[in-house]
Formats: C-alpha cells, structure tokens, sequence
C-alpha cells in the first residue's frame, strides 16, 4: 500500500499506487492488472500446452474438439505456408463480389455470400426470443459502423475524423495485395467510407444499445421485406430454411431498418458493393499471411494503444483457443482447478442468494407482493460454476483437413458455428449450453435464461483463493457473484421473470420507486471527468447497480461473521479493479463500454455504505465521503 496517498482520500491508488507506478503494459495488450493480469497467467500457462500438445510431446486428451482446435493452431502458426499462399485463399471470393451487379444478383446467392463469410447489407442470427425465452427467434440488425459509437461522426469531434483516416490507410494496405487497379483501391477505400457515412446516420448509439429490452420489436416479415427492398430477407430466408421461413422477424434496431432505403439502394448499390469487398477481405485478413494479418490490425491496434502484435505462437493460441473456446475451457477446467475451491464457491453462492433474499424481505420500497415475486426469481437462480462436465454435441460435426490452408479450416469452423446457429430456429433453446468458457477470466449473468456463470478461471486471486481470508473473498469473488446477481434486478433484467421471460412482475407503484433510484445512480456518475472525458451515467447505469448489489448483499453477510476485516474487505475489493490501461483505450472505453472505468468501480461504491466510513474512519473532510443523503444502496 501506497503511503504517500491516504486511503480515506482515495481507495484505488492508496491499494494500487506503487503497483501502478512500477507495472509495464506488455506491448501486445491494451491494459495489464486486476482481470488482465489473470488473462495473462491463464494464456502463459495454456500456451505452454500447447506447445507440447502441437510436438507431439504431451498427449492430446481425450476431449471433443481438442484435437482440431491443435490442428488449427498449427496451421495458424505455419508462417511459411501462411505465407506462401498469401491473399490467394479469399481472391474467388472477391472477385465473386466485384461481380456482382444487380441487387437481383446479391439476392439470388445471398446465403451462399454469408457462408462463405461475405459482409450481406444486414446481419442475422438465431437467438431465444425474449418474450418466449424456451423458443428461437430469427433476429436482425443493421451494418456495423467503423468508428466505436455514433457520436464520433458528429461534427466537432476530431476523434472521428482522424480514426477514420487511419482506417482508410489500412484498407489502402490490404488493398495493395488485390489485383485491383490503382483507380479501383482509390474508389474502393472512398466508397467504403461514404457507405459507413450513411449507415452511421441510422444505427443505434452505444447509450440506446445498453437498452437491452429495447431490442426486442418483432415485426412481420412481409413488413420487413418492404424496408429492405430490393434487399430481399425473403429470399435469403428461402435458402436457409426453404418452405419453413420464420413468419417474425426480431429487428434490434428498427431504425436502421425502417430507414434502410437510406444507406441501400439502387443508387448506392456501387457502395455498397465496395464496401462488401473491403469488409470481407478485412474480416479474413486474419487467416491470409502474416503481413496482410498485422495489416488488418492497424486499425484495432490504434483504437486501443497495442504497439504490437502479439508473437506468432501466441496469436495461433489465441484464435485456437477463441473459435474452440468450449473443448479448451474443459481442458482448462479438468486440469488446472479443484474441487475443493468449486464445492466452496458454490456454497458462496448459495449463501449470498439466501442473503439477497433477507435483504429483499427487509427492503422499505417495495410492496409485499413485488417482494415475493422477487424472492421467487432469486430461488430459480441456476449456477454454472467452473466449467461444464462435457462438451457440447456440435463438435463432433466439425473435422478439420490439416492439408487445407489456414483459411479454409477457419472457414469451416465459421460455417459450421453459423449453420448451427440457424438451425436453432425450430429447436427448444438449450440451456445447458454455457455463456463463458472455463479459462476466461469473466463472469456473467443471463437474464433469458436466470442464471449466472463464473469460469474457473476468474477463481484465483486476487478474486478468490481458500488462502485468503473470507473477508477477502467476500470483498473479491463475493462482490462479484452479488454483481451478477444483481443484474437479475438492474434496469435490464428487471423487466424479466424467474423463467427470463420479458414479462412485468412488479407493481406499477413499486417500479417507479426502483426507477427513481436508477435515476439517482445515473446522476451519481453522470459527467465524472476521467481522462479529459467524461463518464455517460446512462451507459454505465446496469452495470453501476450490479456493483451497488455486489456490495451490499456481501457487507450484510460480513455484518454476519464472528471477526470481519472490513479492511480487508475495501482493500481487496479495489485490488480487484486495479488496471492500468493505454490512454486510446481508457478513452474508447469511456465512449463505449457499459462498465465504468475500473478505478472510478473502486472507488465510488464503497461511499455508498456506511461501513466504508467505519472502516477506515472516513469523515467530511476526507474525499472519498458523501453526505448520507447523497449514499445510495437499491438492493
Ligand atoms: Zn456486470
């Protein structure tokens, strides 16, 4: 601990000053403490596997996937025939899109374009429906956007402007490896940039995507078939599913489709078709030499400050053990966590669910009923913790051919991942299926299906460790396990019942009370600076509740404990949350992410509870005190 910052002043650097001073940001990452020190260990750690497993030196265990996800990570560090093929593997490709002609044209192979990974005027997926969430629903939304929010292309935001150029420098490389014309990578790089303009203008705002509920309006296809027109969804439905096309369609943001005309249209049929061709080569950039690889990064690497592209080995780890997340998390899990820690956290779990009830019971804004319909969705919690007993079924349909190029077996495992995605459609929604695997270093709550995930991976220290003491615990892992409960009751997953179903429970009366205090916790961090910025207190509002909930419900457990070091506690609790980060991505992170910067989540929760003040004997003239009217605790 720092001794030159008092802790009353500020939590975060008094813990994680000298920390801070001291640590390096590898080249190859944005941020480094906290959850990405973890990340680091896990990735060191399976990277050596790997190595042996890819030699030959250890056997390959006997888990479905495993083998092939060793095939791919070959294959993606075999720099020498990565880059004797070069741009070749996606040039069919390509040059299938820049002949393309007519609308009818796109229409008629739409499905064959998205197999074959082709960026189509609109993105779809199969997804539980939110009102009917043991069912599929075909869902669409409009393009990506370049820039990381819409509000960089508003005028006066010279963040905008000069990420936009360095984007258009990066399409110019890659398209050097095309054979295209010199007059055609111009046009093409111009083009892809004027048709981002026009969707820019339609698409939702990071602020209106944290609106979760929002996303749901379904709309009849015939509906939606006139938006798109000539686009046709009809026809591309048609492909995928022959006589048995959804009926509905779930439209994300149903401003970008009602405005759809707008941005895709005869008129800007050229555009869009430039920027088709741009788009797909970036997306498969990765799988094509080494060179067009980094090249496609420039981008990514400026908007969050990675000075270098991680080593060849390591990147083949990452991509492997991305697109096999599932057959490497159980690995992960078998080998590397006990049962001891597994049968400890669940019982964690389990007595903060009981507390979140008494704390429910005793809750001075709602109405008895609300309570009890509370109570129930906390009872019908499910709990994913470490990682899953077996494999699911999908893998066994997936056989890599290590004679195949790189592109070709990364494709594959695309296509398969999308084909059985959309075959979802007709089936029940399986919930056995886990949200996260068991090496990421996460944890997560899914409102469709009331349940929580923690991977085994986050199950370390400084979260947890049966070496710490459960003050410690209750301040690391115990805060986070609260956090993910308490996103069945933020703003979001209010709005959905014991069975994650959108469906209203509450009083009408009792909502408005919640809503009040929602309100209160957007002003709480509303317009904080941070890093020349400032915090969006509606985007960060679900996740700022999940925090107040995480500490709540563990503060009423440690007022529980024969000897509880409530120091301890705050310590750990703002040991968790060190980070330090690239300035590019503190600043795309303040514009887009939903969480608030790490250091403000440490220190802007505990002044909520009166225990923070106790604890270190925190009073008015120290800066991290709020007067208690200002204190806020909804869970
Ligand atoms: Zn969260």
């Amino acid at each position: 601990m720092s001794e030159k910052i008092r802790i009353q002043d500020d939590l975060y650097q008094s813990v994680n000053g000298e920390w801070l001073e001291k640590a390096v940001i590898p080249e190859d990452r944005p941020t480094t403490g906290g959850f990405a020190e973890l990340d680091e260990g896990v990735e060191k750690l399976l990277m050596e596997d790997f190595a042996k497993l890819a030699s030959g030196e250890k056997e390959i265990p006997d888990i479905l996937g495993f083998e092939d996800a060793i095939k791919l990570y070959r294959q993606a560090k075999d720099e020498k025939r990565r880059n004797e093929e070069g741009i070749k593997p996606v040039l069919p490709l390509l040059e299938e899109i820049k002949n393309i002609k007519t609308v009818e044209e796109l229409n008629e192979k739409s499905y064959e374009l998205l197999l074959k990974r082709a960026e189509l005027p609109i993105q779809c997926a199969v997804q539980p429906d939110m009102q009917d969430a043991l069912k599929n629903s075909f869902i669409i939304v409009g393009p990506d956007i370049i820039l990381p929010d819409t509000t960089y292309y508003a005028e006066g935001n010279p963040a905008g402007p000069a990420l936009l150029n360095i984007y258009s420098q990066m399409v110019k490389a890659v398209l050097s490896f095309t054979p295209l014309s010199e007059e055609e990578k111009e046009q093409f790089a111009a083009d892809t940039l004027a048709f981002d303009a026009l969707v820019a203008k339609q698409v939702k705002s990071q602020v209106e995507w944290a609106d979760y509920v929002a996303t749901y309006n379904p709309m009849d296809l015939d509906e939606v078939e006139k938006y798109l027109a000539p686009f046709s969804l009809k026809n591309l439905l048609k492909q995928i599913y022959g006589d048995k096309a959804p009926k509905t369609i779930i439209v994300y943001d149903p401003k970008a489709i009602k405005n759809f005309s707008s941005y895709f249209s005869k008129e800007t049929f050229p555009l869009f078709i430039h920027w088709c061709y741009v788009k797909t080569l970036l997306s498969a950039s990765g799988s094509l030499s080494v060179d067009l690889a980094s090249l496609g990064r420039i981008y990514r690497r400026a908007l969050t400050g990675v000075e270098k592209d991680p080593t060849i080995e390591k990147q083949a780890y990452q991509i492997a053990s991305g697109l096999y997340s599932d057959p490497i998390g159980v690995y992960y899990g078998r080998t590397y966590f006990g049962e001891e820690a597994k049968k400890d956290v669940v019982e964690m779990v389990k007595k903060i669910i009981e507390t979140y009830k008494t704390r429910v019971r005793k809750n001075t804004f709602l109405s008895e009923e609300t309570k009890e319909k509370a109570i129930l969705k906390l009872s019908t919690i499910k709990i994913k913790m470490g990682y899953p007993d077996e494999v699911k079924d999908f893998y066994k349909q997936l056989t890599l051919d290590e004679s195949k190029s790189f592109y070709d077996s990364r494709l594959k495992v695309y296509q398969c991942t999308l084909i059985d995605n959309l075959n979802r459609l007709h089936k029940p929604v399986d919930r056995s299926e886990w949200g996260m695997p068991g090496h990421m270093v996460n944890a997560s709550y899914n409102p469709n299906s009331n349940d929580i995930t923690f991977p085994a991976a986050i199950l370390q220290k400084p979260f947890y460790s049966l070496n710490q003491s459960l003050s410690e615990n209750l301040g690391g892992i115990g805060a986070v396990i609260g956090h993910e409960i308490s996103h069945a009751f933020d703003n979001n997953g209010a709005k959905f019942d014991e069975n994650g179903n959108l469906a209203n429970w509450w009083k009408e009366s009792d909502f408005k009370a919640f809503e009040k205090l929602t309100k209160d916790m957007i002003e709480q961090f509303d317009g904080i600076e941070y890093h020349g910025g400032k915090v969006n207190g509606e985007l960060v509002v679900s996740e700022n509740i999940a925090d107040n909930g995480g500490m709540a419900v563990t503060l009423e457990i440690m007022s529980t404990l024969k000897d509880p070091d409530y120091k301890s506690y705050f310590i750990n609790w703002a040991k968790v949350w060190c980070q330090k980060a690239k300035e590019q991505i503190i600043q795309l992170l303040l514009a887009s992410d939903v969480h608030s910067p790490a250091e403000l989540r440490a220190n802007m929760q505990p002044r909520n509870f009166k225990e923070w003040y106790e604890a270190f004997g925190v009073t008015k003239d120290d800066r991290m005190y709020i007067p208690e009217e200002k204190r806020i605790i909804i869970w």
